[in-house]
């Protein structure tokens, strides 16, 4: 069954695959990721360091150096344009106009040398033609609109001179300054304590439906994702192990991984008990492991899991997961 983001996705992105080096070396760090994004539909990628994620979030945009890195296969459709046959001309006038990114540490993005004005400005010159006084007037309307204080003295600021909240939201307003179809954040409040980060989420949550822009989150916090995101992929070791909506995924997690994820969040309700922690770690991107990747560390491994990968299945519209104990009853499964 169709469900709205596959009907009509902003971005649909279809089998990608990324590798580094070549040979015995191979590490395949993204390994047939394939996901949709809907018009203003905010998707949360979540996975642990390693998982895949943010070589996926860079890719989107072109980010991914090559060499080292190279584009292996797949497709990035945005508005019906595979992004990956694009010129580099193409992308340039893509970036920070009609996508923009922003990052879990705004010096990232923002240059210590040159004030957060002219940076915000930077991109209104460049992609919507504005004359200087009119894009620093805008520079300092985004300012406000993100709520830093003060916006006509902090406009001519240097980024040092902001607190760590602010940069954050001065990245945010530099995002969003060509008022972007499709905005990647990745990891954009691990850096903050958490009332700052309260605060950020719930900005670009209504900056999402202010601009009616769709948002690819990602980040290892299934908290966070719980906060903002419509529908969830969540991401191990280069692959997409189950897709579902938000809260579906809470009531219903099918994946052993998703399961062991959700088991590590601390809950405030009910009798205190022991954070469960998913044993072992993800394995190194360059030595996967045969058949489903997760059976060294899965719970509920059976013989057919280390020999073969499961296909994919839908449990319910839009819930897609990838496990052996949902494609067939496990006493079916022949080793
Ligand atoms: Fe665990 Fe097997 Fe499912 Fe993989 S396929 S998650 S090893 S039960």
């Amino acid at each position: 069954m169709t469900t709205p983001a596959e009907a009509s996705p902003l971005i649909a992105v279809s089998n990608l695959k990324i590798q580094f080096g070549r040979g015995g070396s191979l590490v395949r760090a993204v390994d047939g990721v394939s996901f949709t994004v809907a018009r203003g539909e905010t998707l949360g990628i979540v996975g642990e360091s390693g998982s895949g994620k943010s070589v996926t979030a860079r890719a989107i945009l072109r980010l991914v150096q090559t060499p080292p890195g190279r584009y292996a296969g797949g497709e990035i459709l945005f508005e019906g344009e595979d992004l990956l046959t694009k010129s580099e001309a193409g992308m340039r006038a893509i970036r920070g106009n009609r996508i923009s990114m922003i990052f879990q540490e705004p010096m990232t993005s923002l240059t210590p040398v040159l004030t957060v004005g002219y940076q915000i400005a930077e991109s209104l010159r460049l992609h919507q033609k504005l004359s200087a006084s009119e894009a620093r007037k805008t520079a300092v309307a985004l300012l406000q609109r993100v709520r830093i204080a003060d916006a006509e003295r902090r406009v001519d600021e240097y980024p040092h001179q902001l607190s760590g909240g602010m940069r954050q939201r001065a990245m945010i307003a530099m995002a969003l300054a060509c008022r972007p179809k499709l905005l990647v954040a990745d990891e954009p409040t691990t850096a903050l304590d958490v009332t700052i980060q309260a605060q950020v989420l719930a900005l670009l949550a209504e900056l999402r439906t202010e601009l009616g822009m769709s948002i690819i989150l990602i980040t290892h916090n299934f908290g966070v994702v719980a906060e903002v995101a419509d529908r969830v992929a969540v991401m191990y070791a280069g692959a997409v192990v189950e897709t579902a909506p938000t809260a579906q995924i809470f009531r219903d997690p099918r994946h052993p991984y998703t399961k062991g994820l959700l088991g590590c969040i601390p809950r405030l309700e009910g009798n205190a008990r022991r954070l469960n922690a998913i044993k072992g770690s993800i394995p190194a991107p360059g030595g996967l492991p045969t058949g489903c990747r997760f059976h060294p560390r899965c719970p509920s491994a059976m013989p057919i899991c280390a020999a073969q990968d499961p296909p994919e299945i839908e449990i319910t519209p839009g819930h897609m997961t990838k496990c052996w104990l949902d494609s067939q009853p496990a006493a079916e499964v022949a080793p």
